[in-house]
């Protein structure tokens, strides 16, 4: 059985991208710039921000943090976004979600000019993706494909199972899939489906997007079959300093005795979400060069 070691190829990645960003201000005098904004003190998303902002700088490219009290309205917002949109030292614009209440995310992010929607997330960005034109895929499904590659799987053909229906990986990940660049076979399981097991049994690589542990557990598996877990689930553990432990979608241990290859949680998809976010930062640059 094999891990699937999601920090090592972030890290096989992200030192390409440095590389790649040094060459673009060499030749171009350009530095890819990424503004990220962040409305209200939510821990989860701070950390999130804070994590960015360091792989930016690691990547040699620009940052720009831009924090918001949780009282800014959407109009302030919608401002900012648009100053932003004009701003040539900023390729990239990243709102860190979810917003405040009285703001209407989708609003917002709808706002970025798709040439700067580094994450993939405006409606805009997600029709291209879907009928195949040039576009910035989704930075976590993105990073999935690169995972499921780099285990040594050839998707072609194969059969893949997704379980998770949401607009920011399940859906995604299962139009990626069935590109024909890839040309897997995708079943999308969710919340109304049937016998999970009699699906899952049946592929050869199961994507778990469920946000729930012990979704996918090893006797829903065919033997060989290689796992992603996306999940990212707080468990209540005493013993941690944090009070806490990561744990995924899939129940690890009972997985690895079937499967092939499996991601843990966390070092798995989590550290090519933000290499994925980097990729696409410096892309928005190239073009704009
Ligand atoms: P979500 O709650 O929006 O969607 C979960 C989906 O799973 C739903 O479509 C639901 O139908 C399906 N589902 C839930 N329980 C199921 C079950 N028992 N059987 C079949 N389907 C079931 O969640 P999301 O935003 O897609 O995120 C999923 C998980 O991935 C979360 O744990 C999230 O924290 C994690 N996540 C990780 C990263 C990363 O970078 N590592 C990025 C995004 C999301």
């Amino acid at each position: 059985m094999e891990i699937i070691d999601g920090k090592k190829l972030a890290a096989n990645l992200r030192a390409e991208i440095a590389s790649d960003a040094a060459a673009l201000k060499a030749e171009k005098g350009v530095t890819p710039g990424l503004a990220v904004i962040l409305v209200g003190e939510n821990p989860a998303s701070v950390s999130y921000v804070t994590a960015k902002e360091k792989a930016c700088a690691e990547a040699g490219m620009y940052s720009r943090e831009i924090r918001l009290p949780e009282s800014t309205t959407q109009e302030e917002l919608l401002a900012l976004v648009k100053e932003l949109n004009g701003d040539s030292a900023i390729h990239g614009i990243l709102v860190q979600l979810p917003l405040p209440k009285h703001i209407a995310d989708k609003a917002v992010i709808d706002a970025i000019a798709p040439e700067k929607d580094v994450d993939g997330f405006t409606a805009v960005n997600v029709g291209r993706m879907l009928i195949g034109e040039e576009c910035f895929l989704p930075c976590t499904p993105h990073g999935i494909i690169k995972l499921i590659e780099f285990s040594g799987m050839d998707l072609a053909g194969k059969h893949a199972v997704v379980i998770g229906r949401s607009n920011i990986v399940g859906k995604p990940v299962a139009v990626l899939l069935s590109r024909k660049e890839t040309n897997a076979t995708v079943t999308m399981c969710h919340t109304g489906t049937r016998d999970l097991a009699s699906f899952t049994r049946q592929a050869d690589v199961v994507v778990v997007a469920a946000g729930r542990p012990g979704t996918l557990t090893g006797d829903m598996l065919k033997p060989g079959a290689v796992v992603i877990d996306v999940g990212v689930n707080r468990i209540k553990d005493e013993t941690r300093p944090k009070g806490f432990r990561l744990a995924g979608d899939a129940d690890f241990d009972s997985c690895a005795k079937v499967a092939r290859a499996i991601t843990p949680v966390p070092g798995g998809v989590g550290p090519m979400t933000i290499t994925m976010l980097l990729w696409n930062t410096l892309e928005a640059a190239k073009r704009a060069s």
